[in-house]
């Protein structure tokens, strides 16, 4: 499939579950997942229209970020080692994954701009997910306020692979009362507008339930 036909299928879905809660498509931000295929592939995601690309590793934004630049916005996605930070912190637009003071730490010291953040939240209880848990989220964001690097832009979670659609919808919802407590706080650091939450198999929840961002990788470049 070509990524204009993926696309297509994409927007049209988006539109219907936007029209039936009386969202606008235009709050959602798509951000193509281009972490399993080739910079060709993301070439032709940028052809498309699409202008969000994320990955989830050094080595593959790298080598992407060589041939592509700044003509696309670049999300990093996955698990950061602190120790990577340095690589890519000044290529990045926005990272979806801070869990934990340590990498904040690591971030301040490397970036020559103010890093857009999002939190990383536990939701489910899958033992692989990362992400700070949900009791803990407040506090930690408090806590990033003396690092003048980090704007916290919004909140991140993952919801767990699974055919069980309350399952899902209730991580959303988690993530959704988290970033209301958050924003009652009115940190000037921590804005936290954004909420980055769905899937290629769980988008439609996620935008019920208030997505700002999704993170599209097989449904688009499949
Ligand atoms: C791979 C990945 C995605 C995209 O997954 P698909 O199911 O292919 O849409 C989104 N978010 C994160 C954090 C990922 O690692």
């Amino acid at each position: 499939m070509t990524v204009l036909t993926n696309l297509a299928y994409v927007k049209q879905e988006l539109e219907q579950t936007c029209s039936r809660i009386g969202r606008q498509a235009q709050e959602v931000t798509l951000i193509a997942v281009t972490k399993s295929v080739k910079t060709e592939k993301a070439l032709e995601v940028l052809d498309a229209g699409l202008l969000h690309l994320g990955e989830n590793r050094n080595e593959g934004l790298l080598a992407k970020y060589e041939e592509i630049g700044s003509r696309a916005i670049w999300h990093f996605i996955g698990s950061l080692q602190t120790r990577k930070v340095k690589d890519i912190i000044n290529i990045v637009d926005y990272i979806h994954s801070l869990d934990r003071l340590s990498l904040a730490a690591e971030i301040q010291k490397r970036a020559t701009k103010r890093i857009r953040c999002f939190v990383q939240v536990k939701t489910s209880a899958e033992e692989a997910k990362q992400g700070i848990s949900p009791s803990e989220a407040l506090d930690f964001i408090k806590q990033l306020a003396i690092y003048d690097k980090i704007e916290v832009v919004g909140l991140m979670t993952m919801a767990p692979y699974t055919e069980n659609t309350s399952e899902i919808r209730h991580c959303f919802r988690q993530l959704k009362e988290l970033q209301l407590q958050v924003q009652a706080q009115e940190l000037p650091h921590a804005p936290c507008h954004e909420l980055s939450m769905g899937m290629s198999n769980d988008f439609s929840i996620a935008v019920e339930e208030g997505a700002t961002f999704i993170r599209l990788g097989t449904i688009l470049v499949k």
